[in-house]
């Protein structure tokens, strides 16, 4: 129970308010430690409950602790914009019954209105660095007196290439302050230097290992040829996969608008998320998706980090991802809370042995699905070595991209090459072969 970890009342009364009631494994052992006032390095899962974990404590910290007369007392880091006014709505909903303030700081946003939100003077600044960091050098907030600093998400945070201004905002606050740090994996090249720099003597939190919980979800792939291919899959899947709300991802921002307008062409209600919609518009797609309006969304990684829509019921990898760790957090984005959730990958021959590589890290095999109407030509590698991925010789490659060139102009003789034994001709030339020896 949550009143066990010592909470304020304002703060339980809000918990039970959102019916929140017994505290997840990250928030048992985060809790109290901070509340203690122990630096700490998180490895945190996606659907955790790792926001709640950090901010907690800050809450606590800020109602039972006489502050300075002024300025920031927590500032929380966040790689992207979603993520920042995802923690901004928790932080909201948790001090809901204190006269705690919170402000946000992110890209995006009005430059000016947001100088007037530090004169407003928040307890709370949940901020994306680069933005910060603007501020920072024209001299506006001041963290000489803050008390805690929260890197949430500290591996995007470096995979985005945000180390240096992150670097430069810890050197300008208070040096005395209590630091949590919080990242999907703690064996991220850089994640280490950072902790270092951020963190004294830290308590280590690693719950379980760092591959998240999947019971809820079931994870199912289908073969597919090529992008046409897996256009067709996904026309299918809408229309005949039973869902409430959809999630589609793709790896590049040009295809997610374009699967948006076959979908809407469609009749579907469908929507694209990616980093270059203006903030506005992002804002408001993702209203619309979590309030129904829309219920099929087409995102890119970056722009769905920290999207929180707790009924996402079918998550679909267009593209598969392209580390394992995107792929943890895409499907992350169903199954929350407990709910059940699937999440359908499109394999082509490039993405088997990523396959691979990903059952081998959920230690689980996925269910391999065909759909009837839409059997494709590729069947899987003709040879698997023992590890499960492709027993890919140089030929076998250049096979593959010939069938996939074909299929695009016919399947029929994509199909036919596909079975053939014979070498494939590559934009009219035969491979080269050694001359016998006369
Ligand atoms: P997070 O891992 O912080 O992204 O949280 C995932 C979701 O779990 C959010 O929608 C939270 O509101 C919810 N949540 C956080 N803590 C708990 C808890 N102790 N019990 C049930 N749900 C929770």
């Amino acid at each position: 129970m949550f009143s066990d970890l010592g909470l304020h009342e304002r703060l339980l009364k809000a918990l039970q308010q959102q019916r929140i009631e017994k505290p997840t494994d990250v928030q048992l052992e985060a809790i109290p430690a901070a509340i203690a006032g122990e630096d700490l390095l998180v490895s945190s899962e996606t659907g955790s409950g790792k926001t709640a974990a950090y901010l907690l404590p800050v809450l606590q910290q800020i109602l039972t602790e006489q502050g300075p007369k002024e300025g920031t007392r927590a500032l929380i880091l966040a790689p992207t914009r979603e993520l920042a006014r995802q923690i901004l709505k928790s932080a909201e909903a948790l001090s809901r019954f204190t006269q705690v303030k919170c402000a946000l700081i992110s890209g995006g946003e009005d430059y000016k209105y947001q100088r007037a939100v530090f004169r407003k003077d928040p307890e709370i600044i949940i901020a994306t660095p680069g933005r910060l960091k603007e501020h920072l050098e024209q001299g506006t907030p001041l963290f000489d007196h803050l008390e805690v600093l929260v890197l949430d998400e500290a591996d995007r945070m470096l995979e985005m290439g945000f180390q240096e201004d992150v670097s430069a905002i810890i050197d300008q606050c208070n040096a005395e302050r209590q630091s949590l740090l919080l990242s999907a994996t703690l064996d991220q090249p850089g994640i280490k230097e950072m902790a270092a720099q951020l963190l004294s003597d830290p308590k280590t939190i690693q719950i379980g290992s760092d591959r998240p919980e999947q019971s809820t979800i079931s994870q199912q792939v289908i073969l597919a040829d090529d992008i046409k291919h897996k256009e067709r899959l996904l026309l299918w899947l809408v229309e005949n996969q039973p869902f409430k709300k959809l999630l589609v991802f793709s790896n590049t921002k040009a295809q997610a608008n374009r699967l948006r307008g076959i979908l809407r062409g469609k009749k579907q209600r469908a929507a694209a998320l990616h980093s270059e919609m203006k903030q506005s518009e992002r804002t408001s797609t993702m209203s619309a998706f979590r309030n129904g309006s829309i219920n099929v969304l087409v995102a890119t990684d970056v722009a769905s980090r920290g999207l929180d829509v707790g009924d996402i019921d079918l998550v679909i990898n267009f593209d598969l991802s392209r580390n394992s760790d995107d792929h943890v957090h895409r499907i992350g984005r169903t199954g929350r809370a407990g709910k059940e959730g699937l999440a359908i990958s499109f394999v082509t021959p490039k993405d088997w042995n990523h396959k691979v590589t990903l059952e081998r890290f959920y230690q689980t095999k996925f269910e391999q699905r065909t759909i009837k109407a839409l059997v494709g030509a590729y069947k899987g590698p003709k040879k698997l070595k023992s590890s499960g991925k492709a027993a890919g010789s140089k030929k076998a490659k250049l096979k593959a991209k010939a069938v996939a060139k074909a299929n695009k102009k016919s399947p029929a003789k994509a199909k036919k090459m596909a079975k053939a034994k014979k070498p494939v001709l590559i934009d009219g030339f035969a491979p080269m072969k050694k001359k016998k020896p006369k």
